[in-house]
């Protein structure tokens, strides 16, 4: 800016200068050209000037006397012609005379003109100019024309400053509106930048802190934790069946969803919480400092309290539930990526057991210590059963006729309990479900959920279920032989159904062990009997064609239409114990009497398609009465019994009930023999053929 305004300034004024010299220079010419009309040629040759000529000269000069400080002519030998201050002699500039009368040019120069002595004297600025003299053409000399320049400095000095003066403020001006600009666009540029910061950190649906922003908190905090020794919570949680609310409703009914549940959210927490969106239908709240295990699951809670409520998306209420992870630092984990890979692990202990909420348990982690353990031990279990060192029990003792082929020996581990199934008309036993039970050495009597999935996840399940179906078969050929007819259930897994080997097995099984098919039926989830259904449907059949009875287990939970179900080859629907339990407790309107219509529908429709229907997880006697009215067939649960070991039963079931069994002459497949005393009393249409 500086550089600028002297550039300008010093530009300008030159540019003033030369312009006054050249208005001066012209005045000096007009001035020699006026006096050059007094002289004639001969007076410049003879260097002298007559009386007449110099009077007329100095008329012709009379008009410049304000200006006109002196004049001199000079000859182009250097002689004075005339002298306006009236010396006789003097010299010229030899330099500048030369330089006028040879180039023909002038040449002007600002001096100082002193005047008088030191004490008095005067001293202005003068012009001086030395500019040729022609007659008729011909250079004869030259005039020096000295001209008073005082006014011309001053106005210049006045220009000068008046230039400086607009050029500096014209250059403040500039700077003030460049700094206003430039500092306008720097804000706007950190605002925007800011901006862009807080958007990288929050989600954009919601409006809640982001993954990114989460696994910053959740560092600060883990590093609080690890030096002053507290607690880090973290809660994990999506929204269950997200992906149906979605495709059924579209994704912007689905959206609409998640900004709700996120500001439920919002409301529910404290201050120092901090709740995040970590994508999908995924949610996350850190409790950077926590007091207890216990305290972490109850805020869990609190969350889940949070879809009690009905959402409601545009006109629709609908009722949305949530699974739940909970971990904590440094009790499950001692760094944020393992926090939240625990907390994931509890999230789906919660989703698959429909826990609702569930705490970091390592059993349920695939890969934590303890559960690899379990895995050696399971497969050292399994392995010694195989090889016939025998680490089962669950069929009759080897020694006993039919018993061969299942080896037990004093160090069984892997048993199997049998639960009744009662007909809810005659409260006799109408079969058995047998539920596999590991007794392990040091854990004691472990239930099926702690080691079902693990063999599941290891592909253990093969294994397993030949060591369920061997057991079951066995114990059946027993009670045949003693003339017990009561069928046993066995539950397949969805990985057992996918291929007909189990179908080969289940033959060998029934051939070897001399035990009519009728006897034994198979319990497949609904969700396992959806997931792969043309791989599935040819093996039921299959299975259906023995003469093996099929039964769908936890009917209810899947979100398959039961039409579509019913459409497989299928003899038995046993309602889920979730639509069971609650069933007579009026005061829920909603869980109890809303049940029973759900429950009466569903008889209906199964009953229509020629299904025997049986209620699991029936705790009391009024369950057992209501399920009575509403028409369902058989019950489970322990209001009648617990699963027990096969000698520890109580009596079997009287003869004639038994025999009606075996000896209902069975139908052809598609419709399929069922428990005799539902199939003698209530007379079914036939079901369709299977057409999945
Ligand atoms: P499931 O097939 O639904 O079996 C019923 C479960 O409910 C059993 O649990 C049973 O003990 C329990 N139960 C029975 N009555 C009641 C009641 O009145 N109230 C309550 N709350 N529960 C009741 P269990 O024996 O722990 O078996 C759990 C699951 O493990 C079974 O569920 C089944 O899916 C699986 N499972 C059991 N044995 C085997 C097997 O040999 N092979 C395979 N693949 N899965 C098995
Ligand atoms: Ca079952
Ligand atoms: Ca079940």
């Amino acid at each position: 800016m500086l550089a600028l305004g002297t550039t300008l300034v010093v530009t300008i004024s030159g540019v003033l200068q030369r312009q006054a010299l050249r208005d001066g220079v012209d005045a000096a010419q007009t001035v020699a050209v006026y006096a050059g009309r007094a002289v004639d040629a001969e007076s410049f040759t003879l260097a002298l000037l007559d009386p007449d000529q110099r009077a007329r000269l100095e008329d012709e000069l009379a008009g410049y006397e304000g200006r006109l400080v002196s004049l001199r002519l000079w000859t182009l030998d250097g002689n004075l012609l005339y002298d306006s201050e009236s010396a006789s002699t003097g010299f010229p500039d030899g330099d500048r005379l030369d330089a006028a009368t040879r180039k023909a040019t002038p040449d002007a120069r600002v001096v100082t003109d002193v005047r008088g002595g030191e004490l008095g004297g005067t001293q202005r600025e003068v012009l001086s100019v030395y500019t040729p003299m022609t007659v008729d053409g011909q250079v004869l000399g030259a005039a020096e024309v000295v001209l008073d320049h005082t006014a011309t400095t001053a106005a210049l000095r006045d220009g000068s400053r008046t230039v400086t003066v607009v050029v500096v403020a014209g250059l403040v001006i500039l700077w003030l509106l460049l700094f206003r600009t430039v500092l306008t666009a720097s804000r706007r540029l950190q605002s925007s930048a800011l901006d862009n910061a807080r958007l990288a950190l929050l989600d954009s649906l919601t409006g809640l802190p982001n993954r990114r922003l989460l696994a910053d908190r959740l560092g600060r905090s883990i590093e609080r934790a690890h030096e002053d020794g507290t607690r880090v919570g973290l809660v994990l949680l999506d929204v269950d069946r997200f992906k149906d609310i979605n495709d059924s409703l579209g994704h912007d009914r689905g959206d609409e969803l998640l900004e709700q549940v996120a500001a439920r959210l919002r409301d529910v927490l404290r201050d120092e919480d901090l709740v995040a969106r970590l994508g999908g239908d995924e949610f996350a709240v850190l409790l950077p400092e926590v007091h207890s295990i216990e305290d972490a699951e109850r805020l869990a809670q609190r969350v889940r309290g949070v879809f009690a409520a009905p959402f409601v998306l545009g006109e629709l209420p609908l009722h949305v539930e949530t699974s739940i992870g909970v971990a904590c630092l440094p009790d499950h984990a001692d760094d944020a990526t393992s926090l939240m890979r625990m907390a994931d692990v509890a999230m789906y202990t919660a989703k698959a057991h429909r826990l609702g909420v569930a705490v970091y348990s390592p059993d349920e982690d695939d890969s934590s210590p303890a559960r690899l353990v379990l895995l050696g031990d399971l497969h050292r279990a399994l392995g010694a059963r195989s090889t016939g060192r025998g680490a089962v029990r669950g069929g009759p003792a080897p020694d006993a006729p039919g018993g061969e082929g299942t080896a037990v020996d004093g160090h069984a581990e892997l048993e199997l309990h049998y639960q009744p199934k009662v007909d809810l008309r005659t409260g006799l036993t109408a079969g058995y479900e047998a539920l596999i039970r590991w007794r392990h050495p040091t854990r004691g009597l472990l239930p099926p959920d702690l080691f079902v999935p693990l063999a599941e996840q290891s592909g253990l399940i093969h294994e397993l279920t030949r060591f369920a179906l061997t057991a079951a078969v066995s114990q059946l050929a027993e009670w045949h032989r003693q003339g017990r007819t009561t069928p046993v259930a066995v539950n397949l897994s969805a990985h057992d159904v996918t291929s007909p080997t189990v179908v080969l097995l289940i033959e060998d099984l029934l051939l070897e062990h001399d035990v009519p098919a009728e006897l034994l039926e198979v319990e497949i989830t609904e969700t396992a009997l959806v997931t792969e259904p043309s791989r599935i449907v040819p093996v039921l059949e299959r299975l259906s064609a023995l003469g093996v009875q099929v039964a769908i287990d936890d009917f209810g939970i899947g979100n398959t239409s039961i039409s579509q179900l019913l459409d497989l080859p299928v003899d038995q629907l046993k309602i889920d114990r979730r639509f069971v339990t609650g069933l007579t407790a009026t005061s829920l309107p909603s869980s109890g009497r809303g049940s029973g219509v759900v429950v009466k529908a569903m008889v209906d429709l199964a009953h229509s398609f020629g299904l025997t229907v049986v209620a699991e997880g029936v705790e009391d006697a009024a369950t057992a009465e209501m399920l009575r009215s509403l028409d369902v067939d058989q019950a489970q649960g322990y209001h009648y019994a617990q699963a027990l070991p096969a000698d520890e039963l109580p009596d079997p079931v009287p003869t004639s009930v038994s025999t009606a069994v075996a000896e209902v002459p069975r139908p052809a497949v598609g419709d399929v023999a069922r428990p005799a005393v539902a199939e003698v009393e209530v007379p079914r249409p036939a079901r369709p053929v299977a057409s999945v």
